[in-house]
């Protein structure tokens, strides 16, 4: 992390880059960790977190296309941005402190347990739309075994999530949540990767085509966008480090 926020008076100047941020193109607003203190002993320390009008001259919104053919990631380049410092949250030098508290919480969504129950009942929906000899897709044991054993994996993940709401204390978010982030992302590719197989050979299809229903069309794509979900709000491999100390107890 190397955007750097040097003090001049009553402002922050601020200078470096923030590579992928998601539907920063509509936003108004942006959070940033920067570097405040670039001598501070450990990397984790001398970063704090400020606060960006997203109007302010120098900033630069430039969009990342992504394999799935959308625009919903960004670079935002800061080339002498002026900030006012009261636009710094909390203390100075603390922002990491703040955004691993955040980093749980963001965990808890990006686990996205409701947009996984919603697409499970909908992918049934569309298996039964897939005829398959006298009846539909459906009434497939291979295919009702993968439904079977991905919502009993939801539930886990509801009740992992519950878990996790209820048990943040004196500050710190629950680690659970790195548990619940690991497993979720993985259950939402499984999903999707689901939603590829019953589209079968209509899968091939990215527009809509008259004999070719939207949710088939969109499959692919889709599939393609949350190829993310194991990498974004901290990858797996960090979410197994964190599960490895903090819960386990386990030394590097
Ligand atoms: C589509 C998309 C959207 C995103 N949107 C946002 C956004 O809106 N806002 C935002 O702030 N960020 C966003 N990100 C950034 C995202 O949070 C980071 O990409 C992610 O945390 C991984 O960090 P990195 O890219 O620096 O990879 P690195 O940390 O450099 O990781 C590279 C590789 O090393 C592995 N690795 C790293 N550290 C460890 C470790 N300690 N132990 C074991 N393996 C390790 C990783 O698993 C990975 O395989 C987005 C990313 C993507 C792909």
């Amino acid at each position: 992390m190397r955007t750097t926020a040097v003090r001049e008076g009553d402002e922050y100047v601020v200078n470096g880059q923030k590579t992928r941020t998601t539907l920063g193109q509509h936003a108004d607003w942006m959070f940033a960790l920067v570097r405040t203190d670039p001598d501070a002993p450990k990397k984790q320390a001398g970063i704090s977190f400020i606060l960006l009008d997203m109007k302010s001259e120098g900033i630069t919104v430039r969009p990342i296309r992504t394999i799935d053919g959308d625009a919903e990631v960004n670079e935002v380049f800061f080339d002498n941005v002026r900030v006012p410092a009261d636009q710094l949250v909390g203390e100075e030098n603390r922002g990491w402190d703040y955004a691993k508290f955040l980093l749980g919480n963001e965990r808890v969504g990006v686990a996205n347990t409701g947009q996984i129950k919603r697409w499970l009942a909908e992918l049934k929906e569309h298996a039964q739309q897939v005829r398959l000899g006298d009846g539909s897709l459906l009434d497939d044991s291979a295919v009702a075994a993968r439904f079977v054993d991905l919502e009993s994996q939801l539930m886990s993940s509801e009740l992992t999530a519950v878990r996790v709401s209820g048990g943040s204390e004196d500050g710190r978010p629950n680690p659970a949540s790195s548990i619940l982030k690991l497993c979720g992302s993985q259950l939402q590719q499984d999903v999707l990767e689901l939603a590829v197989d019953i589209s079968g050979p209509m899968a091939m299809v990215w527009d809509a085509l008259e004999s070719v229903p939207d949710w088939a069309a969109r499959s692919v794509p889709t599939y393609l966008n949350y190829r993310k979900a194991t990498i974004y709000g901290g990858s797996s491999e960090v979410q197994r480090g964190i599960v490895a100390a903090t819960i386990l107890g386990l030394k590097g």
